[in-house]
């Protein structure tokens, strides 16, 4: 075996051991890869408790009085920073506490209710949004999730009501996208009582503020000469903690504090590992499921600024004696970010209830949510950008603070890329499973396998036969429901069409992953807005005024997301792939010329 073949063999034995040890659920996503429509995780879509809607409604109204008041995003970007009253304002609404239990003093609220507060701040500043993220989605993350009973009472009071903060630090200079390769190592020692930090941590959100971090390094794995990742809680006075850079001047949500620390010879008491020992990555991934449900909602946000924006400008700015809004080509962003403002919180809702209700697996749907809602966050404000023309471009309108602080979405959290292949190699993986069931029975026949591959092959060919039923209640959804059926199915020949001719290169071939990945995104955001527009239409009708409902949005969304899953599988046979290949590699063999 080469050197590259050991590399790959290693990172497929990780992958196997993070991300498939335990019994796999068939989730919904899983289940697209997979040709089958889980429906119960998607209808019907899904509703905020009677119980906490009024304490939510409540919230909210709070909430939106402060920021109204308090708020001044401008303000924040030119100081960069935010200031305490901010801070202690959200901490007094509960902001920074929303999903901790109440014994500990939070507001013990569902995801989907935090969704609907996140996308209140994330409607007026990305500053704020990313700072409220980094310490409670996933700063503290890990503590509500992983730690002991001891651990919660002795951290969670401070901190869930802002009078402390918390930061996560993964990233590293060898750490960015390949998140596995943290170098910070923790060393146990003799005694056992304590583990001995050292290493540095860069691009970290609210690390000098913070009054607790949680610290991924690397322990050794008792009985090996390996290491694997554990997570630490840390809090700044421990001695040998230093602080390298407190806020690294930066392009966009300047207000918040992204920094550098070092630690070294930093002794954290065994009492602070956080989760258990060696299980680092999980816990981050797990995090991370939460942080990328909540960004969803902050994009949600900024998506309806935008429509609020370019809605006010395309009815007031004339030229040639119109309206900008009477001219069709600014009448096609305007009603494409409608439709995707509709889709992002449809997605973002029926995410977040994928948490609530407590379901196993929805790590590809938060890699989805996360995708998706930023890509299309960054075309919205690139649209709204061009309708304002040359005002845009100044800095008393807030679309270039906006246009900086949307950047950065693509990057964060796993880099976009980074998540499409996931999200088709996840994905693949079921499908991937069956067709080498079949395909080692066939080359080494025995009586045990063959009812294995018996069994794959049925599931195989009954997914390329069937057309899953999408139910829906509403009559006229009937002929969308039937098209998404027909575009599960057509998606899921596409996958075996892949598997089969690609076989173990596929690993590598991310232009193949990145259209199935587009293609089952889509698929997911579809079923969320038909999900929803399902809804609307049932609660419309029971309340009598069926006729005033507006479904323009959805119903453009669902027309426009079906045009674009064709055009990817599609461009699965038919595609420039080797001319961009070559063209590239011709690029990189010649630097500077
Ligand atoms: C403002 C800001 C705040 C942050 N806050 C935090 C925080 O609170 N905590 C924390 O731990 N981290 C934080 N980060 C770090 C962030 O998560 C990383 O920047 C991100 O994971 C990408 O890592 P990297 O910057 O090293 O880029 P790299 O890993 O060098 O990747 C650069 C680019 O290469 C491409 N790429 C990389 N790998 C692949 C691949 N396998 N396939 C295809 N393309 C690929 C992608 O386009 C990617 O954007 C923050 C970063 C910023 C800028």
């Amino acid at each position: 075996m080469n050197k590259l073949d050991a590399q790959r063999q290693k990172e497929i034995q990780q992958a196997e051991e993070l991300l498939f040890a335990g019994p796999q659920a068939l989730g919904f996503a899983k289940g697209l890869f997979q040709g089958h429509f889980v429906s119960d995780w998607v209808m019907p879509y899904p509703r905020i408790a009677a119980a906490e809607r009024g304490e939510l409604d409540q919230t909210v109204t709070e909430l939106r009085k402060f920021l109204n008041k308090d708020l001044d995003p401008a303000e924040i970007d030119r100081q960069a920073d935010i200031p305490r009253n901010v801070i202690d304002g959200l901490g007094r609404i509960g902001v920074l506490g929303m999903t901790a239990p109440k014994e500990y003093g939070g507001h013990g609220f569902s995801q989907m209710a935090n969704c609907k507060v996140l996308e209140e701040i994330g409607r007026r500043c990305a500053s704020t949004s990313v700072f409220v993220n980094a310490h409670h989605s996933i700063g503290i993350r890990a503590l509500l999730l992983f730690g002991t009973p001891e651990q919660k009472q002795k951290w969670l009071p401070k901190l869930v009501t802002g009078e402390q903060l918390g930061a996560f630090a993964l990233t590293e200079k060898e750490a960015g996208s390949d998140a596995a390769n943290v170098q910070m190592q923790a060393r146990p020692t003799e005694d056992g009582s304590h583990f001995i930090l050292n290493g540095e941590k860069r691009y970290i959100t609210n690390a000098a503020i913070a009054h607790e971090l949680t610290v991924m390094a690397r322990t050794p794995v008792p009985g090996s000469d390996k290491t694997a990742v554990t997570a630490f809680l840390v809090t700044p006075d421990m001695p040998g903690f230093e602080m390298l850079e407190e806020r690294m001047p930066k392009m966009g949500i300047r207000g918040t504090a992204t920094g550098r620390f070092a630690l070294r010879d930093v002794r954290v008491p065994k009492e602070n590992v956080l989760g258990p020992l060696g299980k680092g990555l999980k816990v981050a991934l797990t995090v991370l499921d939460f942080g990328r449900t909540t960004f969803g909602a902050c994009c949600t946000g900024a998506a309806k600024t935008c429509l609020d924006l370019v809605v006010q400008h395309a009815n007031t700015r004339k030229q040639f004696n119109k309206t900008l809004g009477n001219f069709h080509l600014v009448k096609k962003k305007i009603a494409r970010i409608a439709a995707d403002a509709y889709a992002m919180e449809a997605m973002t809702t029926v995410t977040a209830s994928f948490i609530d209700r407590g379901l196993e697996d929805y790590m590809l749907e938060t890699a989805m949510l996360k995708v998706f809602t930023t890509e299309r966050l960054w075309e919205c404000i690139n649209d709204v950008f061009q309708i304002y023309g040359g005002s845009a471009y100044f800095i008393d309108l807030p679309l270039e603070r906006m246009l900086r602080d949307a950047r950065i979405n693509q990057i964060g959290e796993g880099a976009n890329e980074v998540l499409t292949s996931f999200i088709a190699l996840v994905g693949m993986r079921g499908p991937g499973m069956e067709f080498k069931e079949i395909y080692d029975t066939m080359m080494k026949p025995s009586r045990d396998r063959m009812s294995k591959a018996w069994a794959a092959g049925r599931n195989r060919l009954g997914a390329t036969i069937r057309i899953p039923d999408v139910p829906v209640q509403s009559e006229q959804l009937r002929d969308h429901a039937r098209q998404l059926g027909r575009l599960i199915r057509h998606f899921n020949f596409a996958v075996n069409r892949a598997l089969i001719t690609y076989r173990e290169p596929i690993l590598d071939m991310q232009l193949v992953q990145e259209r199935i990945a587009n293609a089952a995104m889509d698929l997911f955001a579809s079923t969320c807005v038909l999900s929803r527009q399902d809804s609307e239409i049932h609660l419309a009708r029971r309340n009598g005024d069926a006729a005033a409902a507006d479904h323009a949005a959805a119903d453009l969304f669902l027309r426009q997301s079906f045009r674009r899953i064709r055009g990817f599988l599609a461009g699965l046979t038919d595609n420039d792939d080797k001319s961009v290949l070559a063209t590239a590699n011709s690029c990189l063999a010649k630097p500077g010329s």
